[in-house]
């Protein structure tokens, strides 16, 4: 085993470093992973570009990387669950098991949670990584390492799906063609969802929702509320009922609030300003109802069965790769979007 553990450190605003760090020993409920494959999500390239996301500051350098998958080379004493070798992926957000949300099953909602790549929690892009064995979900043998770094989006999606009430013979809107956009359109289809039309200012992207399975596309790059409303209508028959915002557009918000049969439900995914103009009253007296997601919770193990079964296929939204040392690159991909970059993986291991 080589002694060294390259990292990709965020040292401050725009300022990105490989770093050689120790390789971590395994707590006792940990395993060590030499990490496969780091997806690279828009929030660290935020960090990267800003310093910071609303409240959570980058102070001291910070490892990046939240969707990762590996090898386990080392388990501690009372592992049970892996064993050298085994294939996993990382469930990035490690709770405290302790207070009411992590006993009532949203565990995602625990104040004390430690989410890799979020100040002051060192993430994974690095050759060697130490994780809660039970925040590691073995790998089926028909799901690749590759594969494995997107279960993290997924499991985005099928906790936005799953509050949604996506079920079979939904129609449903999703605002934006970026990955967590088409995440969400695989589970919406996978989940029985019948009629799915994407919005999105980008062409190219609304190509790439056309290919895994929208029924419908919709450029709204210049157009405006009204006439979005009466296209989505017409090519639906109707309005949608369930629409999931993932561009965090006001614009797209108030579209959604607007369009959304009665009834319904505008599941706020995408993030943008902290505070917006919404036509508040529609919502209300349409019963029109307005949820947000944070992250996910027991979602892993329905991600990894959606793509064992067959059921959704991530492979063609993984549109570039590159090794660990490449990482300046990677990211200015996954910043400009440049060649349609829709999910840049890094290989972090030497092999
Ligand atoms: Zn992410
Ligand atoms: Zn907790």
């Amino acid at each position: 085993m080589t002694t060294e553990n390259l990292s990709a450190v965020l040292e401050g605003v725009g300022n990105l470093r490989l770093e050689n760090r120790n390789i971590p020993v395994p707590q006792p409920n940990e395993v060590l992973i030499a990490i496969h494959s780091v997806g690279i999500c828009g929030s660290d390239v935020h960090y990267w570009k800003h310093g910071r996301i609303g409240d959570f500051v980058v102070k001291d350098p910070m490892v990046l990387g939240h969707e990762s998958s590996g090898t386990v080379v080392k388990v501690g004493d009372q592992v049970k669950n892996l064993k050298p070798g085994d294939k996993v992926c990382i469930e990035p957000g490690v709770p405290c098991r302790k207070c009411e949300f992590c006993k009532g099953g949203r565990y995602n909602l625990c104040p004390g949670v430690k989410f890799d790549a979020t100040p002051p929690v060192d993430g994974s892009l690095s050759r060697y990584y130490c994780h809660d064995a039970d925040f590691c979900f073995k790998l089926p043998d028909n799901v690749s390492l590759e594969e494995g770094a997107l279960m993290e989006p997924l499991s985005v999606a099928i906790h936005a799906c799953k509050r949604a009430s996506v079920t079979a013979g939904k129609s449903v809107l999703i605002c934006g063609a970026g990955p967590i956009g088409l995440v969400n359109l695989l589970t919406c289809k996978a989940m029985g969802a019948t009629k799915i039309i994407v919005t999105d200012i980008s062409e190219s992207r609304l190509d790439i929702a056309k290919k895994i399975g929208a029924t419908y596309q919709l450029c709204v790059k210049d157009i405006n509320t009204e006439t979005a409303l009466s296209e989505i209508k017409s090519m639906l028959g109707g309005s949608p009922d369930i629409t999931i915002e993932c561009s965090g557009a006001e614009s797209s918000i108030r579209l959604g609030i607007l369009v959304t049969k009665s009834g319904g439900v505008v599941m706020l995914v995408g993030l943008g300003a902290s505070e917006i103009n919404i036509p508040i009253i529609e919502a209300s007296v349409r019963e029109v109802d307005i949820k947000g997601i944070f992250r996910y919770a027991n979602c892993y193990p329905i991600a990894l069965g959606l793509v064992s079964s067959g059921a959704i296929d991530v492979k063609p939204l993984i549109t570039h790769h590159f090794t660990l040392e490449e990482v300046h690159k990677a990211f200015e991909t996954a910043h400009t979007g440049a060649g349609g970059a829709i999910k840049v993986l890094i290989h972090c291991s030497k092999e």
